[in-house]
């Protein structure tokens, strides 16, 4: 599990499985005088959770809420590290949590069962909090951008902390990963609609691998866009076995 500060207000610390990534955000709540931090996403592995909280107070991150950018299991992990926290969801991953009951739950188990991870407990989502997307969420004297982001899943939400230049994806426009497409004309939209945002942006976290700054995630952006085209040719430096894996479940996926 590494950290790096992409934001005097914004770490990313990311998971050494899939290189999943986290992000914790704080704004200060000037009634109260104090800081406030919200943590999106989550790390996968038992010791990374069972860290993430000193981790964060170290670097000066209180966190008082959580969200999730989708409903897949390897986002959904923020109560193990911070149980006492609600999480936080848009109102699509609100929805496909409550279509599809344990299904988050049972992918946790079977990745844990191929990997040989011990967990203590399962995957508890609680009493998850449903938030309007598009929409807003606050964060102290500040507020989140809720953005649509379908296509790789049913649901999906981009976090947009525009005051601090920081958007948070999900998973899409990764360094390491191939678009995992579950909808293409969803997933195109999102991409197109994600593009103004990093525009606006400085530091741009995929769900999985490195933040970007702009230049980068729009680099990453294009190739995304080429490959959705003719589905034929993998982006460059994404191209390994385990990508050639998803990209053959994309045309599967896709009837090609
Ligand atoms: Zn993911």
């Amino acid at each position: 599990m590494r950290a790096v500060g992409v934001h005097t207000d914004a770490v990313v610390v990311t998971s050494r499985m899939w290189q999943t990534t986290c992000t914790a955000i704080r704004a200060a709540n000037s009634a109260e005088g104090r800081m406030e931090a919200m943590l999106i996403d989550s790390p996968y592995f038992p010791d990374e959770l069972d860290a993430l909280p000193a981790l964060l107070a170290q670097a000066g991150f209180e966190i008082s809420a959580l969200l999730a950018t989708h409903a897949d299991y390897d986002h959904l992990l923020g109560r193990a590290a911070f149980p006492q926290l609600a999480l936080g969801v848009g109102e699509p991953t609100a929805l496909r949590l409550r279509e599809e009951p344990g299904v988050a739950q049972r992918g946790l188990r079977d990745a844990d069962a191929e990997h040989y991870v011990e967990r203590a407990a399962p995957l508890s989502l609680g009493s998850y909090q449903s938030l309007p997307v598009p929409g807003y969420v606050g964060l102290g004297d500040q507020e989140l951008e809720l953005h649509p982001a379908e296509g790789h899943t049913a649901d999906g939400t981009a976090v947009f902390a525009r005051w601090a230049g920081v958007l948070c994806v999900g998973d899409y426009l990764s360094d390491v990963e191939i678009p995992m497409v579950r909808d293409l004309e969803e997933y195109r939209a999102t991409v197109a609609r994600l593009a103004p945002l990093v525009e606006a942006a400085e530091a741009i976290v995929p769900g999985h691998g490195s933040p970007h700054d702009r230049d980068t995630a729009l680099r990453l952006l294009d190739e995304d866009l080429a490959y959705l085209d003719g589905l034929t040719k993998l982006p460059g430096g994404r191209d390994s076995k385990r990508q050639r894996q998803i990209h053959d479940a994309n045309l599967a996926r896709l009837d090609r």
